[in-house]
């Protein structure tokens, strides 16, 4: 079996791509599986910049496949804001719900939906020593919401409202999300990759 690590010790992710990794034969570890693995600091500019910068520092560290994920809401009011910044836009120690504020505040302003126009991204990463890393990008479109609405997910989902729909991402199931949501997008675009690359 191929030895594949992923990049995180998120176990909500870990738990994610072993699912859709074990059936294509590999053997899927984690950053849970390696205390000592190195903290990489996600100082890039963009989310393809700090997936690659984790995937190659780990693959580097143990010798072995990596994949590393970045991702974010960027809002075009906002020039792309929260963007690599959104997991702490409000501050180092502060919830999902201060970010939310920071953003609703910042388009309070801003009445016209079409003004409010946001996304999700999602950077995969997959590095193997000795060879080029690869990238894949997955999108979700939408709209900022003016309050926060649905009970569902995390992060930003009770303030992004889905293109085509009336709902935010928190009034989806789990499955529904799964569906459409950025990293669902990056993860199939990156198995393609795997699936037609020699690893
Ligand atoms: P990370 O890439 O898992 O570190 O996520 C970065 C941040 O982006 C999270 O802390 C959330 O604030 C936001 N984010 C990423 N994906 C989602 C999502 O699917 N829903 C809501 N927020 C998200």
């Amino acid at each position: 079996m191929k030895k594949i690590i992923i990049a995180t010790k998120n176990n909500g992710k870990v738990k994610e791509f072993n699912a859709l990794l074990t059936p294509l034969g590999y053997e899927v570890q984690s950053l849970l599986d390696y205390e000592n693995a190195i903290d990489v600091e996600e100082t890039g500019s963009t989310f393809e910049a700090n997936a690659i910068l984790k995937a190659e520092a780990i693959s580097n560290q143990y010798q072995l496949l990596t994949i590393a994920d970045d991702s974010g809401l960027e809002v075009d009011y906002l020039e792309g804001k929260p963007g690599v910044y959104s997991a702490r836009y409000a501050g180092p120690d502060k919830s999902d719900q201060a970010n939310m504020d920071k953003v609703l505040d910042e388009l309070n302003s801003v009445t016209d939906m079409e003004e409010r126009s946001a996304r999700f991204v999602c950077a995969l990463a997959l590095s193997t020593p000795g060879q080029e890393v690869q990238t894949v990008k997955g999108t979700c479109e939408g709209y900022i919401a003016n309050s926060p609405i649905g009970v569902n997910g995390f992060g930003y989902d009770p303030i992004f409202i889905l293109k085509h729909t009336n709902k935010t991402m928190a009034q989806l199931s789990k499955e529904e999300k799964n569906q459409i949501s950025h990293r669902s997008e990056a993860l199939r675009k990156l198995l393609q990759l795997m699936a037609n690359t020699e690893r």
